[in-house]
């Protein structure tokens, strides 16, 4: 992702971990493996980052296999357009940094949109101290849920916090300004609300949804571990004393860019391999070329606690993005057809799971 860096990765000033093993596409074969590090703290910027790592893999990129795209689900029902839209609507007026006067604003605006699409929507409050500046800023974690009944059940999430300090900006001055997200913090809300949107009109027969919009993901400073708050307290909260813990989860952030660039992430990969499978076959077979197959990169981002409390989950990330936590990470830099892409993929791959895939 462009936004490597961040969050995602927990950089501790010197180096961070990138793990590059071979994406294995045909059997199992897991042909290698990699250590790539990189200085988060001493990059200039996240160019070299993806450079450097370019420079280490040493395998050839492996071949995706389509599957066979079999029905079509009427994917074409996602609409980039309206998906576009609504991020710029979220993007402009809300400010959603932590502390912001408009955050309620915000949180009142994404539940209409969740409440308008699934059954129920709550929020999930918590508290967040910053490190630097010692302030304590309350939290929320928007929690909705379609057939709740149901034990059968899939997570789908996205952050929705925007960054408080644009610490990448190339001009220092600025660095200590909030951040827009129209990447960072929207795009993967908009492509859940586009998904729920057609979802609504053609819903899943055998699984509940459960979707949350993660608070405080970019909640960390750079050379710390506290990104993911809101994430670790649903791990922790709530999935922990799940009754009906979701078999799978998604989490999606930063799929606006204009040049898509979605890596496999490692982590992902060894909890998921069977659900990653099915996500890049369903890329291929929609010729999506903004799922690569590289090397997987190794990223910390909302995926992981969720991981840890026992839900296999992707992250979908494009960590090669120019503007990541940069004041131009603007609604101009997010890409419609972006949206749409990874909008058809994941709707496949959720109504594949609902026939029984996996
Ligand atoms: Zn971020």
């Amino acid at each position: 992702m462009k936004m490597f860096a961040r969050r995602f990765w927990e950089c501790n000033g010197v180096e961070k971990n990138m793990i590059k093993s071979s994406f294995a596409i045909i059997l199992l074969v897991l042909i290698s493996a990699s250590a790539l590090y990189c200085n988060h703290s001493g990059e200039s910027n996240q160019t070299a980052t993806r450079s450097q790592m370019e420079r280490k893999t040493d395998q050839a990129p492996p071949t995706p296999v389509p599957e066979n795209p079999g029905p079509r689900y009427n994917l074409s029902a996602i609409q980039s357009e309206r998906a576009y839209q609504w991020l710029k609507e979220i993007a402009l007026f809300d400010q959603r940094w932590y502390g912001s006067p408009r955050r309620d604003q915000a949180i009142a605006k994404l539940k209409k949109s969740l409440s308008e699409l699934c059954d129920s929507v709550v929020l999930d409050p918590f508290e967040a101290t910053d490190r630097e500046s010692k302030k304590t800023y309350k939290l929320n974690n928007i929690v909705a849920k379609i057939n709740p009944d149901r034990p059968n059940r899939l997570l789908v999430g996205s952050h929705w916090d925007t960054r408080l300090w644009s610490d990448k900006d190339p001009n220092p001055k600025l660095r200590d300004k909030p951040i827009m997200g129209a990447n960072d913090g929207t795009s993967g809300l908009a492509v859940i609300v586009e998904i729920l949107k057609v979802l609504k009109e053609k819903p899943l027969a055998l699984y509940g949804l459960d979707i949350v919009f993660f608070d405080g993901e970019d909640f960390g400073r750079a050379n710390s571990r506290d990104f993911s708050r809101g994430a670790k307290h649903y791990a922790e909260h709530t999935l922990l004393n799940e009754a009906h813990k979701p078999k799978y989860g998604l989490v999606i952030d930063m799929v606006g860019d204009t040049d898509l660039n979605i890596q496999p992430e490692h982590q992902s990969k060894q909890a998921a391999p069977d659900l990653m499978q099915l996500i890049w076959n369903a890329a291929a077979g929609q010729s999506a070329a903004g799922f690569r197959s590289d090397a997987p990169l190794s990223i910390i981002d909302d995926h992981v606690p969720l991981i840890e409390a026992g839900v296999p989950t992707v992250l979908l990330l494009d960590f090669d993005y120019p503007y990541w936590h940069t004041q131009a990470d603007t609604v101009d830099k997010v890409s419609p057809h972006s949206l749409e892409e990874t909008g058809k993929v994941i709707l496949q791959v959720l109504y594949q799971l609902d026939g029984g895939a996996l």
